[in-house]
């Protein structure tokens, strides 16, 4: 708090709002700002500006928070009010105003939390709620109709029947596999996913996440090309190596053109393992280049809804190789192809 006299008191006063997070502001009835908390200077005054003494109207241009200080002052009313503030960026606080009395004179202290990111962290809870129900809702609609057509005589209808399972079936396993993403990066955002770093011959890993997805390869007669050097070992947990590169090496087969390829590769850069996938598919416009990590993010989802794919592979990626202290990057040449760079430290 700067602020005339420096009695213990005060200064002990002026040591427990300057450590304080929310704002603190004190106003005389010439609306003159008299007393401002370190935070407050952080929030509001430019550049290595002052706060004491200048109008509060020339800090803050805001009517609704004029108006609660003049209530406070004047009629000795506190008030709640919400503002936005557009300062480096822009920011929201619930301000609470109360009337207090300095040197026999009415002031008004206003005390401002910001609220940023907790709206923020709500507007990202709310869009995963509707994205989830969306998802769920998508293959859940499929199911029910089919149901419905089977009940209303299908099921007798030798020709059908069994293709009509096989959509119920394909269905569920995609409600299912969401699911299954969902409930794992609930568990790793909330910490309690641990990794067991070990030294993992890569080669075979590779060997082992082309084996599975062999079928779904030759399905788009993709090639899949392992170009790591055979007995090389990278330090990661293995069964999460596993997890990641099955998604990138998933997605590059996806997303190839048909006959394309997927190599493995690795190098050194610097003191970090570094595993690319790189595709021969369509590659990914520049504008959705940095967003493909967000959860649910498509860059195209006609597309996506054809391949199949829940839209949270990256977003695990992106998470697992954090808790590796690695990291996940991407670049695009559209009609050429991706590759995705997993650094790992070695
Ligand atoms: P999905 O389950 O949809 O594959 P991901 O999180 O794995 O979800 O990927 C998010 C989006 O990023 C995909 O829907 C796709 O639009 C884009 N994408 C991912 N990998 C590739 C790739 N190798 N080539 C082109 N686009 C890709």
């Amino acid at each position: 708090m700067q602020s005339v006299g420096q009695s213990s008191p005060h200064r002990i006063l002026q040591g427990i709002l300057d450590a304080t997070r929310e704002s603190v502001m004190i106003v005389d009835s010439s609306r003159r700002i008299v007393a401002a908390n370190q935070a407050a200077y952080d929030a509001f005054a430019r550049q290595n500006g002052s706060l004491r003494n200048k109008r509060l109207s020339e800090v803050i241009r805001d009517l609704s928070l004029h108006d609660a200080f003049t209530r406070a002052i004047e009629s000795g009313r506190e008030s709640d009010i919400r503002m936005d503030f557009i300062g480096t960026e822009r920011r929201s606080y619930d301000i609470h105003v109360s009337p207090i009395d300095l040197d026999d004179s009415p002031h008004g202290i206003g005390v401002f939390y910001d609220v940023t990111q907790i709206e923020r962290l709500e507007k990202v809870r709310q869009e995963f709620l509707s994205n989830i129900s969306h998802e769920l809702r998508t293959p859940l609609t499929s199911i029910m109709a089919f149901v419905e057509t089977l009940e209303d005589g299908a099921i007798d209808d030798k020709e059908n029947n069994r293709r009509f399972l096989g959509v119920i079936r394909r269905n569920a396993e995609r409600m299912n596999g969401l699911i299954a993403d969902i409930l794992e990066l609930s568990m790793i955002e909330s910490g309690n996913v641990f990794i067991e770093v070990k030294q993992v011959p890569l080669f075979n890993l590779v060997e082992d996440v082309f084996a599975a997805l062999s079928s779904k390869a030759a399905a788009r007669r993709i090639e899949l090309i392992n170009n790591v050097g055979q007995g090389v070992k990278v330090t990661a947990d293995p069964v999460r190596l596993e997890q990641m590169l099955t998604n990138l090496i998933d997605n590059g087969i996806k997303f190839n053109r048909p006959a394309g390829r997927v190599t493995v590769d690795l190098g050194l850069n610097g003191g970090s393992n570094s595993i690319s996938v790189s595709d021969t598919g369509e590659g990914i416009l520049t504008e959705h280049l940095q967003r493909i990590f967000e959860r649910f993010y498509r860059a195209d989802r006609g597309r996506t809804r054809e391949v199949g794919g829940t839209g949270l592979g990256l977003a695990i990626v992106k998470h697992l190789a954090r808790l590796h202290g690695g990291e996940v990057s991407v670049s695009s040449a559209l009609s050429r192809g991706t590759t995705f760079i997993l650094e790992l430290p070695a």
